[in-house]
């Protein structure tokens, strides 16, 4: 996980199992909700392609119905060429992998895509998104549908990682997981029995706009004080900068704080204050058994959760204590979620504990 990068993540929605060609996969509409009503059995050399579609990259592969990763990618998103240039990379990586699987003689049967910003994942269409050029009401499953001859299942980048996280990495063994991922921004995914709740209109868990300072800095919502604008990683590097005068990131600030830096050190300790309010919230809205820290922010470790269960604890007044991990999967999780999401429409999701994921090739592209 890049420190300061956008972390990217999201999922499935309760029982909904969109797919732009439901009868031709096994799939049936009943009153306005889409069932599984055959499960196939898995056959050998069957993968699924996942697409974790980020700010600034791509990550994707071809990953089995056993969550093992057999072959992975990264590709540059460059997102200044326009929302119509983009759509047309995330198809071309998608085929790339298609192509790649039948040269290995592997056969595709579903693809899965995670993609920041507002998704319609019952109809497929990504509603907005802000910094992928300006995607707006587009309808990325049924584009890829077409482009694959495959069934496809699109997915929020926060929802889709958080899925994978509380499905394969550490919320593994837990019912009910909130999954933070701290980077540029700030936002959380609630996974109840492997299920994401999504909300009613496809925004649910955006924590990171919860006012926990009235009056604080202004946030990019408009807002001020939100969590976002004081413990995200890009903001606590701006405010420690602000106050020395030079740049610095957010591992910096880390560092000098852990190295005696008093405003650093200070810096450091109100992150953790804001991030510690806004989990009290979070208890309370959700009250979650685990909590899981991801993010270029929890790479700091013990530093950023140790002092963060200790502030939660401080306030907790009566709700019950959560559990406060590390995320395990790192910037894997939205690929091993989109690949969640292409196994759930293609009916060959295995929810074993066993499986662990591995990367036995990895290739960048230029
Ligand atoms: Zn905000």
């Amino acid at each position: 996980m890049r420190w300061a990068g956008r972390f990217e993540h999201n999922d499935a929605r309760n029982t909904v199992l969109p797919s732009g060609n439901a009868h031709k996969w096994g799939h049936r509409r009943a009153k306005g909700i889409l069932e599984t009503v055959n499960h196939s059995s898995t056959q050998p050399g069957q993968v699924v392609i996942a697409v974790d579609v980020g700010g600034t990259g791509i990550k994707c592969g071809l990953v089995t119905p056993d969550h093992e990763v057999l072959h992975s990618e990264r590709h540059k998103t460059r997102t200044e060429r326009g929302a119509a240039a983009v759509i047309e990379t995330i198809l071309g990586v998608a085929e790339g992998l298609a192509a790649k699987a039948a040269v290995e003689g592997l056969t595709p049967v579903a693809a899965g895509i995670a993609i920041p910003g507002v998704v319609d994942e019952s109809a497929g269409v990504v509603r907005y998104a802000s910094n992928m050029g300006g995607l707006k009401d587009t309808p990325l499953r049924q584009l890829a549908a077409d482009r694959l001859d495959l069934p496809v299942r699109v997915g929020h980048d926060v929802r889709t990682g958080g899925l994978a996280e509380a499905t394969l990495g550490a919320g593994k063994g837990f019912d009910e997981v909130l999954f933070i991922p701290i980077g540029t921004g700030i936002a959380a995914a609630h996974i109840i029995g492997g299920k994401v709740l999504a909300g009613g209109h496809w925004g649910a868990g955006e924590i990171g706009h919860i006012i926990v300072r009235p009056g604080g800095p202004l946030c990019g919502c408009g807002q001020r004080g939100c969590l976002e604008s004081i413990a995200s990683a890009s903001a606590v590097g701006r405010r420690y900068s602000e106050r020395v005068g030079t740049t610095a990131t957010a591992r910096d600030v880390a560092e000098r704080a852990a190295a005696g830096d008093v405003i650093a050190a200070e810096v450091w300790a109100e992150t953790v204050d804001a991030l510690a309010a806004a989990l009290l919230t979070a208890q309370a809205l959700y009250d979650p058994e685990l909590v899981v820290v991801g993010g270029g922010l929890a790479e700091a470790g013990e530093q950023l959760l140790g002092p963060l269960r200790v502030a939660l604890r401080e306030r907790i007044a009566f709700f019950t204590e959560p559990e406060i991990v590390r995320a395990k999967l790192g910037d894997e999780a939205g690929c091993l979620g989109a690949a969640l999401l292409a196994l759930s429409v293609a009916e060959l999701d295995h929810p074993t504990d066993q499986a662990a994921p591995v990367t036995v090739e990895h290739v960048t592209a230029p």
